[in-house]
């Protein structure tokens, strides 16, 4: 609907993700951005890893407020001892990735697992050909050990009860089914053969590839999208059989020939909203474009076992997820004023009708101001003075580039 008036509407928005009550907590570790890819060692300088950082907190949160899965934690029991004999019962659990910086082997010991943790390690480093980003599930194994001596039967019975249940958190969180892990790792191409847009409050530059869309992407095959067992489980042929992807779809989702993705240009609505858009887990992404997740995407995770709502309306009009509604949502949508949707940048069409128009300007300003401001007693322009902004673009160069 193209309203023609200026009439205020209040109380709508989509596609904002804070505030709301959390199961997963999807937590990204640095420690193995040896490179600095998220700070100083960024080839775009170290203003572009914060962003870059931004930009990756932010994906990370979005999929925190959409899983409410109940996770167990890991904790590597402590020895146990017999009362009465020589014995000593041990355990040990590893969790193995590839290095985010270096492509290495990474296998760590004991790692404590919070309740509801799920730990992304992220860095970046050169990746081949057109690629932008690498994501996955990480591995695990666990084991156990002791001295050799004698127990009690009845301390065997306790010793079988911790290992029933330190191994039901390492292999499946303490869920009963579906896909469930410690965490995984991604990585971004850092090599300077990708021109980034880092920033993930204001609409990608054309020519360049958005780091918020490809960071969406990886987290979401670090949730096991095309990369585990549950995900491989319902594929068939050149199809998903998922059944809520398939409710969602129509018919069996059509996947890449590589099977890990839909197939490339595989269209549903963006989640929690109505704007058509190229779903996330195609393949590849035009330059210029943003990929927000879809709802197919979405109903691929609750086919593979995850426990899924669509991202909480918090504050009408905060089109960038930062809290306050200003001038930085403003140019969300001046941006791509009066076109169709561009594909991807659905965060312009707040009011999903798929055209950039007078509806999703007054969201905007029918909440002008609320929330917390970024710098307080910064001047905030009034929104009246700010109509010409952004209007002209220049003409996007429309490339494709590939997504592990
Ligand atoms: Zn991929």
């Amino acid at each position: 609907m193209r309203l023609t008036t200026l009439a205020l509407i209040g109380g709508m928005g989509l596609l904002t993700w804070t505030g709301s009550a959390r199961a997963i907590n999807v937590e990204i570790d640095y420690t193995y951005d040896t490179g600095n890819f998220f700070g100083s060692g960024n080839p775009n300088g170290t203003a572009a890893g914060q962003q870059a950082k931004d930009a990756l907190e932010a994906a990370a949160d979005y999929f925190s407020g959409i899983l409410t899965d109940t996770f167990g934690e890991i904790s590597t029991p402590a020895p146990f001892a017999s009362q009465f004999f020589s014995g000593i019962a041990t355990w040990e659990w590893t969790s193995s990735f590839s290095n985010p910086t270096t492509g290495g082997s990474v296998v760590l010991t004991d790692e404590t697992i919070q309740p509801d943790q799920y730990v992304i390690y992220a860095g970046g480093r050169s990746l081949g050909g057109s690629t932008l980003g690498i994501g996955g599930p990480g591995g695990w194994g666990w084991s156990t050990g002791g001295n050799g001596g004698g127990f009690t039967s009845a301390e065997i019975d306790q010793i079988n009860l911790i290992t029933d249940a330190f191994t039901s958190d390492v292999e499946t969180r303490g869920e009963a089914t579906g896909f469930a892990n410690w965490g995984g790792a991604i990585t971004f191409d850092n090599d300077g053969s990708t021109t980034w847009t880092y920033d993930h409050t204001s609409p990608p530059v054309g020519g360049t590839s958005d780091f918020f869309s490809v960071a969406i992407h990886e987290l979401a095959h670090s949730l096991g999208l095309g990369a585990s067992s549950e995900w491989t489980s319902l594929v068939s042929g050149s199809v998903f059989t998922g059944a809520a992807s398939t409710a969602e779809f129509g018919s069996n989702p059509p996947l890449d020939p590589g099977k890990a993705h839909w197939l490339n240009g595989t269209t549903s609505t963006v989640f929690g909203g109505t704007t058509s858009q190229e779903a996330a887990m195609d393949p590849s992404i035009t330059q210029g474009d943003r990929k927000l997740f879809t709802a197919l995407d979405a109903t691929a995770l609750t086919d593979i076992g995850w426990s899924v709502v669509p991202p909480v309306i918090s504050l009408a009009g905060d089109l960038d997820g930062s809290g306050f509604v200003g001038i930085d949502d403003l140019n969300i949508v001046l941006g791509a004023w009066n076109q169709s949707v561009p594909p991807g940048n659905a965060l312009a069409d707040p009011s999903g009708d798929g055209f950039v128009g007078i509806d999703d300007l007054n969201i905007v300003l029918g909440n002008w101001n609320a929330g917390t401001p970024p710098t307080a007693g910064a001047a905030i322009p009034e929104p009246g003075t700010l109509a010409l902004l952004g209007l002209a673009l220049p003409a996007l160069l429309r490339r494709m580039h590939v997504l592990s």
